[in-house]
């Protein structure tokens, strides 16, 4: 079997790559489980120079990664250049970070000594997502390895020449070959892998569907998952709000990636008061998005990654409209580009509330009162993070413990970033990643008593 990339802007084969074999993919298993031996005794310095090599081999051919990242899922060049720097910092972060994270935690006890040390655990299988092709992996291996752990990589199938730049990288900054492998595999391959016994634990960030089937899989081989799947944030605008900035960073939070992003803020809620001024101003912003070739370091919005996706975000839009939504900018796809679109009157029983639209659209909503608003946000099934914008600080101290997700940014859009734990509640998923949380999802915290 043969995986394809296309490139969605202009329809061209980007790359074509044969799918592993069971042979092969016993191959990469069992140089894992090798690596692993030897790779779990390194000291962390060593392991701290391994990972800045990394780091500057990212920033070395950060042009070749991001364009290939660009052809592959139509993201506009310039954020791909940055999506490979952002990846660059997060090996530096647990380069210079880890050996704190994983610290021996001495604990009093009637013992001559206890404490708590926090060991690797083996090979972690990641299964990733298209929307940022460098960055979900690079979050996901960076603590890994400091950990002491071995990453293999299944990738989204239309991102597979990404995959093996992402291995290219480790190769190129000299790391010991197994300690991260891609495999080229479709999903099917999936269940196989998850139940093998040199697999020790799931990381997957994607949709529910693809969460809950890797999940139940590892669940009844007792092993541990991470999921990080998808999310409706809600962008929160009150009265008292710094104007200007707030509808620059929710035009941000909404459209960069051309809207592909499961921490964008899909549904915009807008006090009424400032219902009409913010909404005229929000709508002139997204007027002056340019649209245009991704591979143009002047485009904001490229094309979404298939052209199957952006049939599925219209069908949501048209289901919306035919339950009450009215199209204030935008609405119209051709191809693979969809418009950025703003969709007003939304109420929270409409499809476009309720679902994930992942694209530039936003839903529109106003509300009169802080316990209102605090009932919209959580009125998702989703809980990956909710942004507010107000001056008053007493009004976010007591807002903040009342919404239901797993980030609340105030007078900024939700982002990751490598010092602060990134995960979500509800169907968003759990586990975190980054920070000290995330390196330790995947280590065996184990008790040491000397009597
Ligand atoms: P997806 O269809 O769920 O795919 C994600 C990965 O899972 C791909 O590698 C895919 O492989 C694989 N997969 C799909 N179905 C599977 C199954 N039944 N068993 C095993 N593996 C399976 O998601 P996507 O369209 O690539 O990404 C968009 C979704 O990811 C959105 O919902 C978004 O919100 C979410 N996301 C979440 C985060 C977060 O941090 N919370 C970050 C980014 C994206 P194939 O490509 O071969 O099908």
């Amino acid at each position: 079997m043969n995986i394809t990339s296309i490139n969605p802007y202009n329809q061209e084969e980007v790359a074509t790559i044969k799918a592993l074999n069971l042979d092969e993919i016993e191959e990469k298993l069992t140089r894992a489980q090798s690596t692993f031996k030897s790779w779990r005794k390194t000291p962390y310095k060593e392991r701290s120079t391994h990972l800045i090599n990394v780091a500057k081999e990212l920033k070395k051919n950060k042009q070749e990664y991001a364009e290939t990242m660009t052809r592959e899922m139509g993201k506009p060049i310039s954020q791909a250049i940055a999506e490979v720097e952002k990846c660059a910092w997060v090996c530096e972060y647990y380069a210079e970070n880890s050996e704190r994270h994983l610290g021996i935690k001495n604990i009093e006890t009637e013992a001559s000594k206890s404490y708590v040390r926090y060991d690797p655990i083996g090979v972690v299988l990641a299964v990733m997502p298209w929307n940022y092709p460098f960055w979900q992996v690079f979050r996901f291996i960076a603590p890994a390895l400091m950990a002491g752990n071995i990453g293999l990589l299944k990738h989204a199938s239309n991102v597979m020449q990404s995959a093996e730049n992402i291995q290219k990288v480790f190769e190129r900054a000299g790391l010991p070959k197994g300690c991260f492998q891609n495999m080229a595999i479709g999903s099917d391959r999936i269940e196989n892998i998850v139940r093998d016994p040199r697999i020790k634990a799931i990381t997957l960030t994607g949709s529910k569907p693809a969460g809950a089937a890797v999940a139940s899989t590892a669940a009844s081989e007792i092993k541990k998952s991470v999921l990080e799947l998808g999310g409706s944030n809600a962008l929160v605008v009150f009265d008292d709000c710094d104007f200007d900035a707030t509808v620059q960073t929710c035009v941000q939070a909404r459209y960069q990636n051309t809207g592909q992003s499961c921490i964008a803020g899909k549904r915009l809620l807008i006090e009424d008061k400032v219902y009409d001024k913010f909404l005229s101003a929000f709508a002139k912003a997204v007027t002056q998005l340019k649209s245009g070739d991704p591979m143009d370091p002047d485009t904001y919005i490229g094309v979404m990654a298939r052209e199957d996706l952006a049939k599925e975000l219209e069908e949501q839009l048209q289901k919306s409209i035919s339950e009450g939504a009215k199209v204030l900018l935008g609405g119209h796809r051709h191809g693979a580009y969809f418009e950025p679109t703003i969709v007003t009157d939304v109420t929270p029983e409409m499809t476009i509330f309720k679902e994930e639209t992942f694209g530039p659209v936003i839903s529109i909503t106003t509300f009169k009162t802080d316990e209102e608003a605090v009932d919209l946000v959580n009125q998702s099934d989703f809980g990956l993070g909710v942004s507010i914008f107000t001056k008053d600080e007493a009004r976010v101290e007591k807002l903040i413990p009342l919404f239901e997700d797993g980030a609340v940014f105030v007078n900024d859009m939700v982002k990751s970033n490598p010092n602060l734990p990134f995960g979500g509640t509800k169907i968003s998923g759990y586990g975190r990643e980054l920070s000290s949380d995330g390196i330790q999802e995947f280590v065996n915290k184990k008790t040491v008593y000397i009597k």
